[in-house]
């Protein structure tokens, strides 16, 4: 059976080339970078060579990248670390309700000690109006953290004007770019963001590996507390080898991005067209421009979104309901459900995320079995009357 992958925003299949670069550095070139030695020195150059690719990724300086364990640990760190650093100047929080959990978690567990959290709103696009967000501001706001792209609807935001907002009222802007980075321009300073969160295995790298950007002067305390690396503010021996893979993979992203976004544009648009011109009552979540290149994500009415899944895994094709960190779960998706979707249109979702690696004839077969498949769903569906 032919086998699909369209969940690309889950993660993504690392690069022929980055797995290539990572090899030598598991049993060849092996030491630990803080050693003196030539053994930790070699290291030591691998890792910063691979740290100034990251930062040419997102226009940062190199020393204003650090290493983490991946997209989560940067988002609880730009929350934890700034929070611990900035408590002085009060203890208010901004955020919206569409945020991954890997911000909304530990922003509600500031919650639960002292911290007054506001969720500025989204629209039924998901997008966030940087006029609620000025209302949201107070004089003791710490911090903002608003995403750059959602990576359930693909919803892309403004972040550059929302940051605008957010600085000119003394707090700190953090983005979430795990979705963003490598795969449509993220530069830290046109976004005007105080700190960015980039994950390695959603750009074609290696997972367990990522990085959180914090401009220069940035107050943040460690979250990860120990050894001396990362000049002492993420402690924990490097992993080089995914290090060097995530380096290679952001040099592929920067030179391969416009390749890349000319590929995807015209598949999920032909997904999007097939999609709701073959099924009724068919609609597409998320953002009609302003949306990820590789992002296609519907509600179908009277379907159930876990079925949907299970049945097209039945004819090969892997994809998403939800958010993948939710999708063994059945609960009705946090973000659509904050655009104003009704439960079953939100329990109804269909996320098809597309790579390098997507062809037109996956497309194809998409089109060609999906009908059926939602055809045969409402046909056990009390609610479900043919029009
Ligand atoms: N933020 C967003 C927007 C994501 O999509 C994900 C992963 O699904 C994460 C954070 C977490 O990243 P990681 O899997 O590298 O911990």
């Amino acid at each position: 059976m032919k086998k699909i992958y369209m969940d690309y925003a889950a993660t993504t299949p690392a690069h022929e080339k980055v797995v290539e670069a990572m090899k030598p550095y598991f049993s060849g070139m092996y030491g630990n970078p803080s050693s003196v030695h030539s053994f930790g020195q070699e290291a030591s150059e691998a890792v910063e060579e691979a740290r100034g690719k990251i930062a040419s990724l997102v226009g940062a300086g190199a020393d204003e990248m650090y290493f983490t364990s991946g997209g989560t640990e940067s988002d609880n760190w730009a929350v934890i670390g700034t929070a611990c650093a900035n408590g002085r100047k009060g203890k208010h929080i901004v955020t919206t309700p569409i945020e991954h959990h890997a911000v909304q978690d530990p922003v509600r567990h500031l919650g639960k000690s002292g911290w007054e959290i506001s969720e500025v709103r989204v629209d039924r696009f998901g997008m966030v109006d940087p006029a609620d967000l000025k209302k949201a501001l107070r004089d003791d706001t710490v911090l903002v953290s608003v995403m750059h792209a959602n990576n359930e609807t693909g919803t892309i935001e403004p972040v550059a004007e929302l940051s605008k907002v957010a600085r000119s009222r003394g707090a700190l802007f953090h983005t979430d770019a795990v979705q963003t980075a490598g795969a449509v321009e993220t530069d830290v300073n046109s976004l005007g963001v105080d700190l960015l969160s980039i994950s390695g295995h959603k750009l074609y790298g290696p997972k367990g590996v990522g990085a959180l950007y914090v401009r220069k002067g940035t107050r943040i305390d460690r979250y990860m507390m120990g050894g001396g690396q990362e000049k002492g503010k993420r402690a924990s021996t490097e992993n080089v080898p995914g290090i060097v893979g995530f380096g290679a993979a952001a040099e592929l992203a920067r030179a391969e991005m416009k390749k890349r976004t000319d590929h995807l544009i015209p598949l999920r648009d032909k997904l999007i067209k097939g999609v709701l011109g073959s099924i009724d009552e068919s609609f597409l979540n998320g953002h009609p421009v302003m949306r990820l290149p590789n992002n296609a994500n519907f509600s179908i009415k009277y379907v159930e979104g876990e079925s949907m899944l299970l049945n097209l895994d039945l004819m090969g094709v892997a994809a998403s309901s939800g958010s993948a960190c939710t999708s063994g779960s059945l609960a009705a998706s946090h973000v659509l459900l904050s655009m104003g979707l009704p439960h079953d249109l939100a329990h109804g979702s269909l996320r098809l995320t597309l790579g390098r690696l997507t062809t037109e004839s996956d497309i194809d077969y998409v089109l060609e079995i999906l009908p059926g498949i939602v055809k045969k769903l409402r046909a056990m569906s009390p609610l479900y009357k043919k029009p």
